[in-house]
């Protein structure tokens, strides 16, 4: 028969290896380690920073989970598709601190409007594209099939590409598929999303040419 207790060995759990704590305190800690189960580590020792990704996707998780317990009617995780994925994107628009135009707003596809309109505050697509990649993680991490996993249903993948182009639009800014944050002083550089690509290349080669001998 089957082993029965490894559920999630594909994707261990990353919280468990923090080698960058590890790292430097290692000498002090592997002494005691021996005595301590792998289990219990995260709770008793309460590392300085667990990082900011970790304690973030910790934060969506529970978020996501109550608002399963709030539900009605009330939802388990395993009852839970893309579709009730897409139910809990639509309720956090309304804590969304992005203004989108409509369509019929005079402001529409202007990034940086003269005036106030009534056009109602979402989650910025940017925010909710993290969201789901950390809510997607945090699922499988938590036990849950890669192939069952709600996060990654094509009708999320579908509302985050239409979100995506209509905020495009209606913010009058494009989202480039640079991997960059997106940064919040949008008027500094929306005309050049992307310098030429020789360019940098010639100034990194420059730069590293000459930085040789700075440091
Ligand atoms: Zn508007």
């Amino acid at each position: 028969m089957d082993i029965v207790s490894e559920p999630i060995t594909k994707n261990p759990p990353i919280t468990f290896e923090t080698p960058i704590i590890n790292s430097s305190t290692s000498s002090m800690i592997t002494p005691s380690s021996s005595a301590i189960s792998p289990a219990t580590t995260a709770d008793s020792i309460s590392p300085p920073t667990p990082s900011r990704y970790e304690n973030q996707k910790r934060r969506d998780w529970n978020t996501f989970c109550q608002y399963l317990r709030n539900h009605r009617p009330p939802l388990s995780l395993p009852m839970c598709s893309g579709a009730h994925v897409l139910e809990f994107l639509r309720y956090l628009d309304q804590f969304g601190k992005t203004k989108i135009h409509n369509q019929t707003c005079p402001f529409f596809g202007l990034p940086n409007p003269p005036a106030p309109c009534p056009c109602p505050l979402r989650q910025a697509w940017g925010s909710l594209d993290a969201l789901i990649g950390r809510l997607r993680a945090a699922y499988e991490e938590h036990g849950g099939r890669p192939e069952a996993n709600p996060f990654g249903a094509r009708a999320v993948r579908l509302y985050l590409r239409e979100v995506r182009d209509f905020q495009a639009k209606a913010r009058g800014v494009s989202y480039e598929k640079k991997r960059k944050r997106p940064n919040n002083n949008n008027n500094s550089n929306n005309n050049k999303p992307k310098p030429n690509m020789n360019a940098m290349l010639i100034a990194s080669s420059a730069a590293s040419s000459t930085t040789t001998t700075t440091s």
